[in-house]
C-alpha cells in the first residue's frame, strides 16, 4: 500500500497550513507611480487541498502567486510553506527550496525541447544531483501512469500536443514530491478538450495523490475543477470560499467586479 493514495490532510488533520502569507505587501515603484499590488494580504491554504486563485486582471493574481512560489520577494509580509518562512531565506537557499520542494506548471509548459519526456519529468532530479531512491521511483511512475504518458516517455515535447506537453510538465512538478504545486494559468495556451484533460490531471494529483496546488486561473471553468477558491479584488482578499458552488464563485467574482 503507498500511503500517498490518502489526501495529506487526512493523514494529518493538524498539519500546518501548506502555505502561510502574513501581511503580504508588494509595492512597485514611488511616489505618484506607486502601484499597490498586494495589500497586506493574510491567507493560509490547507494542505491536500486544490485552490483556485481568481480575480480580475490586475487585481494582484500572479504577484501573489509569484510572492507564493518564492520566485518574487514581497515588500513587507512574509510566507512560510510547509514550516518554512521563504521570506527569510537568501537567494541561494531559497532557489534550493524552490527546486527540491516546490513544482511549477506555466502556461508556456516551460519543457526543454531537446530532453525527452522523461528526462524533462527527471530534470529535478538530475539538477539537484539526486538520485532516483526506489520511493522516488514508485511516485514517478505512479504519476506517469496517473497523467497517461508511459507511452509518450521517449518522444520530445515537439512531437507532443499542447496537452501532452502540460502533461509532462505536471509530471516534472509532481515527480519531487513537492510540498505544493503552483500552476499559473496552466490551460492558457490549450483548446478545451486539453483544458478539461490537464485540469482533471491536477484534480487527480490532489484526490489521488495527496498533492496541494494553488492555481492561478481567470477561467470559471477551470476553477470548478479547485477545492476552494480565493477571489482577490484591488491587492485584497475579498473572500476565500471553501468548496463553493460554481454560482457562489461566480457571484463573488461579480461582486467583486461592480
Ligand atoms: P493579475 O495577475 O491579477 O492580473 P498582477 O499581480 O499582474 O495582477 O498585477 C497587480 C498590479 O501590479 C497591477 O496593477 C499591475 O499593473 C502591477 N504590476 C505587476 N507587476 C508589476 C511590475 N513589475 N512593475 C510595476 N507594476 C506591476
Amino acid at each position: 500500500m503507498t500511503t500517498t493514495s490518502f489526501s495529506r490532510s487526512v493523514l494529518q488533520p493538524d498539519a500546518l497550513p501548506a502555505a502561510a502569507v502574513r501581511g503580504l505587501t508588494k509595492t512597485y515603484g514611488r511616489g505618484d507611480t506607486t502601484v499597490h499590488a498586494l495589500r497586506s494580504v493574510d491567507l493560509d491554504l490547507a494542505p491536500g487541498r486544490f485552490t483556485a486563485i481568481m480575480g480580475p486582471s490586475g487585481s494582484g493574481k500572479s504577484t501573489l502567486m509569484h510572492c507564493l512560489a518564492g520566485l518574487d520577494r514581497p515588500t513587507e509580509g512574509t510566507v512560510t510553506i510547509a514550516g518554512v518562512e521563504l521570506t527569510s531565506l537568501d537567494d541561494d537557499r531559497l532557489t534550493h527550496f524552490r527546486r527540491d520542494r516546490l513544482g511549477f506548471v506555466f502556461q508556456a509548459f516551460n519543457l526543454l525541447p531537446m530532453l525527452t519526456a522523461r528526462q524533462n519529468i527527471l530534470l529535478p532530479f538530475e539538477l539537484a544531483g539526486r538520485r532516483l531512491e526506489p520511493g522516488a521511483r514508485e511516485r514517478v511512475a505512479q504519476v506517469i501512469d496517473v497523467l497517461g504518458l508511459r507511452d509518450r516517455l521517449e518522444h520530445r515535447p515537439g512531437e507532443l500536443s499542447g496537452g501532452q506537453q502540460q502533461r509532462v510538465a505536471i509530471a516534472r512538478a509532481l515527480a519531487t514530491d513537492a510540498d505544493v504545486v503552483f500552476a499559473d494559468e496552466p490551460t492558457g495556451n490549450l483548446d478545451s478538450t486539453a483544458s478539461a484533460e490537464v485540469l482533471s490531471f491536477l484534480r487527480r494529483s490532489v484526490t489521488d495523490l495527496g498533492h496541494t496546488v494553488v492555481m492561478v486561473t481567470h477561467e470559471l471553468d477551470a476553477a470548478a475543477y479547485a477545492d476552494d477558491v480565493v477571489v482577490l479584488s484591488d491587492g485584497r482578499v475579498r473572500a476565500h470560499l471553501v468548496s463553493p458552488t460554481r454560482e457562489q464563485v461566480a457571484a463573488t467574482l461579480e461582486a467583486g467586479a461592480r
